[in-house]
């Protein structure tokens, strides 16, 4: 792939958080952003060089957008597959529409992990209710039943204590066919970001640990605290994916550690991902600028750090109601989303706190860099 010149116009599809954050890596690199996005002022449409304002399954939104960029990539991975063979059928699409389809399908993604011998949970397809009988059999108690499709931020899954839980998490969860899977002790979550170009370059991030409070993510901590032995195994299991995926772009591959020593993946993104925004104030290059430079053909630097970091993400009113005193705080680097509503749950903005490299404090040390937003950790 030849390198796309400055003045190029990168498409993005979605109109998030995570495209804005890309359209601003974009314009550092001399390229103009242009947002395919439902909301004409969204966090991407406010950054941006044009939209187009559409849904993303609405043919003639995607023909004007694809018209009018030189290479596409997303935000936003939930697009139909009608939608992509029509993006695909105008200009390059990165990454390609294989890699949307398995990330978009917990089955198809726990195919593809086991025919590449990536190791994840004992898992069992659900289609209908004597499949769930049999995953429960098979799997034990408690298990997880998860949507295939559409899942995030913990919504669309339900834990199974035991067999009077099965009918109501089987009615509950729609649409069929779900996911069984079974519960991972873990020690900690982590995640690792991939980026790979169309030479075949790829680069890694160092590895992230990942707490999550009410199923959303609340903080990350770079590097994760773990062995060097298992960091080196994670990052060599996140070039796997992405060698076998053939991907062009970024990757982010979450997993757990299991409490036996173990790395299992739990699933895949392929975009920038929540758990590298540590990326934006501890590295050089950043994963919004690693994405872009993946998708536009430019070479990839190396994905060093020159800090420790603590991601804290900061989540609805409650958080957002602390922001005069977050911008007031020194070492805290504010990222905000320009969302206009902060409903409960909604990410709305993220903060950085930097270390010296190799000095990421304890529970204490982190606690008390974080000031007005110091919680205790615990993850729920
Ligand atoms: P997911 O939507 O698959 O990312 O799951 C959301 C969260 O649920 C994960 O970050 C874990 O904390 C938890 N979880 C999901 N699957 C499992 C599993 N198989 N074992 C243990 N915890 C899980």
């Amino acid at each position: 792939m030849t390198q796309l010149p400055p003045g190029s116009v990168l498409g993005i599809v979605g109109g998030g958080q995570l495209g804005r954050m890309s359209a601003i890596a974009a314009a550092r690199l001399g390229y103009r952003a242009h947002i395919l996005t439902t909301e004409d002022d969204g966090p991407a449409a406010q950054v941006a060089h044009a939209i187009t304002l559409g849904r993303y399954d609405d043919h003639d939104a995607l023909r004007r957008f694809a018209d009018a960029v030189n290479v596409i990539t997303f935000e936003f991975e939930n697009i139909s597959a009608d939608g992509l063979d029509l993006l695909s059928s105008i200009r390059p699409v990165h990454p390609a529409g294989h890699i949307l389809r398995i990330s978009q399908d917990r089955i198809a993604e726990k195919t593809f992990m086991a025919e590449n011998d990536i190791p994840v949970a004992p898992w069992r397809g659900v289609h209908d209710r004597a499949d769930l009988d049999r995953a429960a059999q098979a799997l034990g108690y408690p298990f997880i039943l998860k949507t295939t499709r559409l899942g995030y931020d913990g919504k669309g899954q339900v834990r199974i204590h035991d067999a009077d839980g099965l009918d109501a998490a089987f009615d509950g969860l729609r649409p069929h066919p779900l996911v069984a899977e079974g519960m991972v002790r873990f020690a900690c979550e982590i995640s690792v970001m991939v980026a790979r170009n169309a030479r075949g370059d790829i680069v890694t991030f160092d590895v992230t640990e990942n707490r999550h409070r009410n199923g959303i993510l609340d903080i990350s901590l770079a590097p994760a605290r773990i062995v060097p032995e298992l960091a080196a195994q994670a990052r060599d299991l996140a070039r796997r994916i992405a060698s076998a995926l053939d991907l062009t772009g970024l990757l982010g591959v979450e997993m757990f550690v299991d409490r036996d020593g173990s790395l299992r993946v739990n699933e895949i993104a392929p975009r920038p991902h929540n758990s590298g925004h540590w990326t934006m104030d501890a590295c050089p290059v950043d994963q919004f600028e690693m994405h872009v430079r993946a998708v536009t053909g430019l070479p990839l630097p190396p994905a060093s750090r020159h800090s420790d970091a603590v991601m804290k993400n900061l989540i609805g009113p409650d958080d957002m109601a602390l922001w005069p005193e977050i911008v007031a705080t020194p070492g805290l680097l504010a990222h905000h989303y320009g969302k206009a509503e902060a409903r409960p749950g909604r990410k709305m903005g993220h903060v950085n706190v930097l270390f010296p490299k190799g000095a990421l404090p304890g529970e204490f040390g982190v606690k008390a860099a974080l000031g007005p937003l110091a919680r205790p950790m615990d993850a729920t």
